[in-house]
């Protein structure tokens, strides 16, 4: 990466504000661009170049990824289950970035693509049980994706593959498993599982509440990533010659119930109630990864345990409340 021109799109967010950081310890000159407005970027670097700039819009991917070697895109209008089961069109609108991005490549002569792509792409009728056997990349087809954002997903993942086909674009396309960890959303209506549970379980601790709300009967299972982990993952993924759709995730499934056991345990608020809201949207039954293929190409593990991923996670959150009041407001734009 030393001396490399590198764009992030989606750098505002959560996982792109870490890639920057890693990108410029790397020695990567990073053009990062994000449709929010500065102030409320989750990381901003004043050694990178900062845009606030709509990359739905084909002038701005032009315009921003000239004489850049490579393109990281992590921008996309999502959030957690409640926010994508019930903005399925917006979800869906993301297609322009990715689109506009992969022309843009091609017009200026991009060395390679990074995009990130979804669990959401795999098989929902794979995904009926607790405690499922991992998702192989296979198991995305034959297609039957999360509706809106799952689909999009799964779309734009194909897209890259007809630019490496057809344009010789070189990309490299990874499926995260719900990523989570410091210097993300945790409140608004966007945040996923862990960062909601964190929020809750310490909102609980400091306001001296005995109950908190789940989504669901709490028996649905995940496997959950920490952010250095994934990080890693998507370098060892742009470093290699794979071009096909590759999990970057973990295999250590839980379910929503030993997820809050977990954080109750590291928050030291013991006996809290659990008031299951059945109507709240949930997502499917059972998802995990299965790493055996990214094992394989990348020579790559995860590192973090969920316990000592939560850790870190969860002392961010109670912090950050506690410092803006327990209301921060860097929640508040629509993009
Ligand atoms: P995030 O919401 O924190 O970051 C996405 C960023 O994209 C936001 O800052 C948003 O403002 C920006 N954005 C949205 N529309 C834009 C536009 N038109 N122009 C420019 N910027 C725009 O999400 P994240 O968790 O960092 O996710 C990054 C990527 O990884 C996304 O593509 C997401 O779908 C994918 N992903 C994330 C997870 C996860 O668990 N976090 C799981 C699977 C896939």
């Amino acid at each position: 990466m030393k001396n490399k021109k590198v764009f992030v799109a989606g750098a505002g967010g959560f996982i792109g504000g870490h890639l920057v950081r890693r990108l410029l310890d790397l020695g990567a000159i990073v053009i990062a661009a994000d449709i929010k407005p500065l102030d409320l970027w989750f990381q901003k670097f004043n050694d990178a170049e900062n845009h606030s700039i709509d990359l739905k819009k084909i002038d701005n991917c032009l315009i921003y990824t000239k004489d850049v070697d490579y393109i990281f895109n992590l921008a996309c209008n999502m959030g957690g289950m409640g926010f994508i089961e019930n903005n399925k069109a917006e979800c869906m609108i993301s297609v322009l970035i990715n689109t506009h991005l992969l022309m843009s490549a091609k017009e200026n002569n991009v060395k390679k693509f990074f995009f990130s792509s979804s669990a959401c792409v795999y098989n929902t009728s794979l995904q009926k049980k607790n405690f499922i056997a991992g998702l192989k990349e296979n198991d995305a087809y034959p297609a039957f994706p999360e509706d809106g954002y799952g689909w999009e997903k799964l779309f734009s993942e194909r897209m890259c593959r007809h630019f490496y086909e057809d344009f010789n674009l070189e990309v490299s396309i990874a499926r995260f498993h719900n990523i989570y960890g410091p210097l993300g959303t945790y409140d608004g209506g966007r945040e996923k599982a862990p960062a909601a549970l964190c929020r809750k379980i310490a909102k609980a601790k400091i306001q001296n509440n005995d109950y908190i709300d789940i989504w669901g009967d709490g028996s649905q299972t995940r496997s959950f990533l920490y952010i250095n982990d994934c990080i890693d993952g998507i370098l060892k993924l742009f470093e290699s010659d794979y071009s096909e759709p590759l999990n970057i995730g973990s295999d250590q499934q839980v379910s929503i119930n030993q997820l809050v056991d977990i954080i109750c345990a590291i928050s030291n608020k013991s006996n809290l109630k659990r008031n299951y809201l059945l109507d709240k949207p949930k997502g499917v039954t059972g998802r995990s990864s299965n790493n055996d293929l990214s094992k394989k190409i990348l020579k790559w593990e995860f590192e973090f345990t969920l316990e000592q991923g939560l850790q870190k996670t969860y002392e961010w959150i109670e912090q950050d409340l506690i410092s803006n009041n327990m209301s921060p407001n860097k929640f508040s734009y629509v993009a």
